[in-house]
């Protein structure tokens, strides 16, 4: 997902986030607090518990699949059907929790056939089986419902809208409120259905697209069509996507990869013309992390009316068919403009956020940071690294380091937009710390291949890079992931004696990272830790620089 603080649709905010020049920190910076206070960070309510905790009732059972199998009608703006859910239990149990937002009547949960009772408590639903339910063994239930979902959220969660020649356009993008707003299933992180199937029906006329490998359709004689999709992989709720509407559909491939595109009639030629951008995009990213994560289900990319998300496997699409994001220069240095934003961010996120998955939304810089790092490193494969190294230096203009990049676990926080431009700063730096390309090429390679598929935590990243590295990270990860200030390096000099003093001014009393310092064509490596230490230098304290372009900190010459 891409987020912004203030509608990109309202020009005079858009302006104000995206054209800043950005910022330099480093050789003069000086050592500050934020001028103003960090935002107040809400405590979580009753409700955020419910949806955030993984409680008994989650973790006593693992999902294994869900048959999302729902009608559609566009003009009552009405979902009416049932999820078949599959799953083992984990321990004995006769209570499970599920959800589904209260706007949404429950018409009935059955378990072979009988109805089961059920609390709902928030946006939870509370399932009680007459019997226990045995430690290891599978079953399955149809929660039945109905209703007029809410539309909220920046992309309405469930949006019911027309196209510009009145057809029904009607799009989903539900990861900011969960997935529970317009379906039932155990809306959380952790825990992911091994395949899924998704069964829309939808008056004749309109076409939908959801995630996974198309497998038909059937004319159901009442003036419905229903639209069977297959997901044969592992899938976060809110990537399970509906695009309903007058699409138009062409495909290509890339190898033995299928690729979808669907567009609205009037933006087709503009479609055909701007999606062949996705050929590069996939080039870039199996070179660095490996093969397309979902071969079996395709890649798709579908235009829709908001920005763009995600979707697994059915990316969706709303940058104007232009380059740049929303046609402006997105990290203000002169290259954003050399592609479409949308189709490389969203698309990014196949790797990370779809295939590796953040197990609670606090670590959910797992998704944007590294995806963020990713654009990044599209600039690298199609452009070069002094032209990545510039893309990602532009960010610095848009990170406030005002909150920690992770908030607090297991209450539904999201993380505050750092987790995107501080993310891909913080990546970077890590890469000038192993400070060598060949051995960061493979770490990162790795990093991806270990993980696929997998719902994990920072920890797991600290501890897979500590061990595939040999170096103590963990305080440089928490540093930059836990606090909210980035690094400073003090730096004390004595002209006369021809020395200067440094240390880490940090939150982390074990911090240490080395950083390059010195002149441009002949840096030097120092060690820095909270301590100060002396070394030699012949410059003095004006030509005395700290590569901060490619490590994410600031420099206070005292
Ligand atoms: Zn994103």
């Amino acid at each position: 997902m891409f987020r912004l603080i203030g509608n990109p649709r309202i020009p005079g905010i858009f302006l104000l986030l995206a054209t800043g020049a950005p910022a330099l920190y480093g050789q003069t910076a000086p050592q500050t607090s934020p001028a103003a206070a960090p935002p107040a960070v809400a405590a979580p309510t009753h409700a955020d518990i419910l949806r955030g905790a993984y409680g008994p009732y989650r973790a006593n059972n693992d999902l294994l699949y869900y048959h999302l199998d729902i009608r559609v009608d566009p003009e009552k703006k009405y979902i009416s059907g049932k999820n078949t859910i599959r799953f083992k239990m984990l321990q004995n149990g006769t209570r499970i929790q599920l959800d589904l937002h209260s706007a949404l009547n429950i018409d009935k949960i059955l378990l072979d056939g009988k109805p089961l009772k059920y609390e709902r408590d928030s946006g939870a639903v509370f399932v009680d089986f007459p019997e226990t339910l045995g430690a290891g063994n599978t079953y399955s239930i149809d929660f039945f419902y109905s209703g007029t979902p809410l539309e909220s959220g920046r992309f309405g969660s469930i949006a019911f809208k027309r196209d510009a020649s009145g057809h029904p356009w009607i799009n989903t993008a539900c990861e900011e409120l969960g997935a529970s707003m317009w379906w039932p299933n155990k809306d959380q992180w952790r825990d992911e259905v091994e395949n899924m199937e998704i069964s829309v029906a939808i008056p004749n006329d309109l076409v939908d697209v959801s995630n996974g490998k198309f497998e038909g359709k059937t004319d159901l004689g009442d003036g419905y069509t229903r639209w069977d999709w297959r997901v044969q992989y592992p899938i976060n709720n809110y990537d399970v996507s509906l695009n309903i509407g007058n699409y138009q559909h062409f495909s290509d491939s890339l190898g033995d990869l299928p690729l979808d595109f669907y567009a609205l009639p009037e933006d087709l030629d503009k479609a055909k013309k701007q999606f062949a951008q996705a050929k590069g995009m996939l080039e870039a990213y199996q070179h660095y992390f490996g093969e397309y994560p979902f071969k079996k289900d395709g890649y798709k990319l579908i235009e829709v009316p908001y920005a763009g998300m995600e979707h697994q496997s059915a990316v969706t699409y709303g940058n104007h068919f232009a380059n740049g994001y929303y046609e402006r220069d997105w990290t203000g240095v002169g290259i954003s403009l050399r592609f479409d934003f949308i189709i490389i961010h969203e698309s990014g996120h196949e790797w990370f956020g779809n295939s590796v998955s953040a197990a609670d939304r606090s670590d959910m810089w797992i998704h944007e940071g590294w995806t963020t790092y990713l654009e990044s490193l599209y600039v690298e494969y199609m452009y070069g690294k002094a032209d990545a190294l510039k893309y990602t230096n532009g960010y610095k203009s848009k990170v406030k380091n005002q909150l920690p990049i992770i908030p607090q676990r297991g209450v539904n926080a999201t993380p505050p937009q750092d987790q995107y431009f501080k993310g891909t700063l913080f990546i970077n730096t890590l890469r000038s710390v192993v400070n060598d390309d060949d051995k960061w090429w493979k770490l990162i390679h790795d990093f991806y291949q270990h993980f696929k598929y997998q719902n994990i935590m920072t920890e797991d990243v600290v501890q897979f890079f500590n061990q595939q590295t040999g170096m103590n990270l963990a305080s440089i990860f928490d540093q930059y992931l836990r606090h909210a200030a980035i690094p400073t390096l003090e730096l004390k000099f004595a002209d006369a004696a021809g020395t200067v003093a440094y240390r880490w001014k940090v939150d982390e009393p074990a911090f240490a990272m080395p950083i390059k310092v010195g002149t441009p064509d002949h840096w030097e490596i120092i060690q820095p830790t909270t301590e100060w230490k002396t070394m030699k230098t012949p410059l003095k304290k004006e030509d005395f620089q700290v590569a901060t372009d490619l490590y994410y900190v600031n420099v206070n010459k005292l």
